[in-house]
């Protein structure tokens, strides 16, 4: 094991805890839910609108998009920023988007209340540095080749410019399975990060799997796993997607499912 000096649990800290919004992450089960990319004004508002009435307490969108294909629909930058603002504020929920560029940060962490750093950005040293200077809390992504103690160093790197606010998440790594699933979701890393480190821990079923079909049983894995909240994305029209199409459930789907995922944190805390 590295030699960390923030992540891990000590006699001080146990648990950090994170205020946003109204919701305090590490204590209040996360649900962030959104589309994949923000493609619209009208589909992010009709999306943010939904899952708000479903529980999700932090509305999600890409608007700076890394894609393998640089042919592949890249984002609307700027604008994308100001729709998701736009319906974030509208419904009354906090918003999280990804930022992949250093020269970008002040301007995402303007408009975004949580910063995101993607699996293909989690050893950009530079990044990270620039995003430990800022006062927004930062949803830290798990490369996707990446060890658990590169992760946790990753984590260091963003601690260590003084900012503590950092949420771990497993959205799936690369093993030998390429074909039924897009990534293999770490569920034990889920339960390891949970003992070690006092930082709020999250899973991604949807890019961990890439598949609509297995979103539900993913998530309540997740929170029989122990983590503290759950990335998803919803989509209005998923086969219409201008990104991950496969992955995306609907807004009716991530109704029925937000349900039974209170119902599985609840009989989770009981046991
Ligand atoms: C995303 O959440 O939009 C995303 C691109 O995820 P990842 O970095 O985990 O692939
Ligand atoms: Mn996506």
């Amino acid at each position: 094991m590295s030699n960390f000096k923030y992540v891990l649990k000590n006699e001080n800290l146990q648990k950090t805890v994170i205020k946003v919004g109204e919701t305090k992450i590490g204590e209040d089960f996360l649900l962030i839910a959104g589309p994949c990319s923000v493609e619209d004004i009208n589909q992010v508002e009709e999306i943010a609108q939904s899952v708000k009435k479903s529980g999700a307490n932090v509305l999600r969108g890409g608007a700076y998009k890394p894609r393998t294909s640089p042919y592949s629909f890249r984002g609307l930058g700027l604008q994308g920023l100001e729709y998701l603002r736009y319906a974030g504020q509208k419904v009354g929920l906090p918003i999280i988007t990804e930022v992949c560029d250093t020269r970008d940060v002040e301007t995402v962490a303007y408009y975004s209340d949580i910063l995101q750093i993607g699996t293909r950005n989690m050893q950009n040293f530079s990044l990270l540095v620039e995003v430990g200077k800022t006062n927004r809390p930062v949803l830290l992504k798990r490369g996707i080749y990446s060890t658990i103690d590169e992760f946790l160093n990753s984590a260091e790197y963003i601690m260590n410019e003084g900012n503590q606010n950092v949420i771990l998440c497993e959205r799936g790594i690369r093993t030998v399975e390429t074909e039924y699933t897009r990534n293999t979701l770490d569920l034990s890393t889920v339960a390891l990060l949970k003992q070690i480190t006092h930082l709020p821990v999250i899973v991604d079923p949807s890019h961990a799997t890439g598949r609509a079909d297995l979103i539900e049983p993913m998530c309540l894995s997740s929170v029989m796993a122990g983590c503290d909240g759950l990335e998803i994305e919803v989509h209005n029209s998923p086969d219409k997607a201008l990104s991950d199409s496969e992955q995306q459930i609907t807004p009716e789907e991530f109704s029925k499912m937000s349900t039974k995922i209170f119902k599985t944190v609840e009989f989770k805390k009981n046991l």
